[in-house]
């Protein structure tokens, strides 16, 4: 049954409409994934690509794991979902993780006809015009900003990424997810306290993070 259905999946790779999924993934958990779910349904993509940062831009790399462990939660994470991939691009690249060199990468592979979707936290895009070169972006896809209900728009409008008229701005979709109401934060918390983890994460990651030991014999991150 599951050959069967990876085998069709897979000769039916020629895909149009693209999710990348970015983030440091620090660590990665259940309301994650549920965005990428929610995102695949609502803006009728072909895949979600997860990229997990190699080194977060304007963040101090102390304050991560290691990109190898990001990376390998992420695909222990993903592995039971045929329509979520993940890939390396950000944590084989050397230095910052800028999102506009990933896509500029990413259209080497997926001809200027492909749609790309950037989803992430509302969080992040907010600081979008600090990224590098926000009007390369733009040329390059859209974004769809995560939101926890209640979530106000209004430092978007203030920053003018609602308008549509404003060309050299990349587009922002939003799009409300209940479950982020997980936190890496509060993961992070939790396994320093002591307190239970499971539900919130895959069972893997859950395990990988016993097992490692990651966040509790080191503090990577508040
Ligand atoms: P962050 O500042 O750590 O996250 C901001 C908020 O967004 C947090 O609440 C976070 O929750 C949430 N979030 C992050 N990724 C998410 C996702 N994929 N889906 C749903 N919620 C998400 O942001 P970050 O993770 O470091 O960066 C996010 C993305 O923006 C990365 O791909 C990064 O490379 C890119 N970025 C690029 C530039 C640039 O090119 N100059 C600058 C900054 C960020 P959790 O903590 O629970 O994940």
């Amino acid at each position: 049954m599951l050959a069967k259905m990876y085998k069709e999946y897979a000769v039916q790779r020629t895909f149009k409409r693209i999710g990348i999924m970015g983030g440091s993934f620090n660590p990665i958990h259940i309301g994650h994934l549920v965005t990428a779910e929610e995102a695949f349904s609502q803006f009728d993509l072909d895949i979600i690509i997860f990229i997990p940062s190699g080194q977060p831009p304007h963040k101090e790399p102390r304050k991560f794991a290691p990109a190898e462990d990001r990376y390998l939660m992420t695909v222990i994470a993903t592995a039971s979902n045929p329509h979520f991939i993940v890939s390396r691009i950000e944590i084989d690249r050397k230095g910052p993780s800028y999102t506009v060199d990933t896509l500029k990468e990413l259209r080497k592979i997926y001809s200027s006809e492909t749609e790309i979707y950037f989803i992430t936290g509302a969080d992040a895009i907010l600081e979008i015009l600090t990224w590098k070169t926000p009007e390369i972006l733009a040329e390059h896809c859209e974004f769809i900003a995560a939101t926890r209900p209640g979530y106000s728009l209004e430092k978007f409008k203030e920053l003018h990424l609602l308008n549509e008229n404003a060309k050299k701005l990349p587009k922002v979709h939003f799009m409300e997810v209940p479950a982020l109401a997980i936190s890496s934060t509060d993961i992070r918390k939790r396994l320093r306290n002591g307190q239970p983890i499971k539900y919130l994460v895959p069972e893997g990651v859950e395990h990988y993070l016993y097992k490692s030991q990651l966040y509790t014999t080191e503090n990577y991150g508040s």
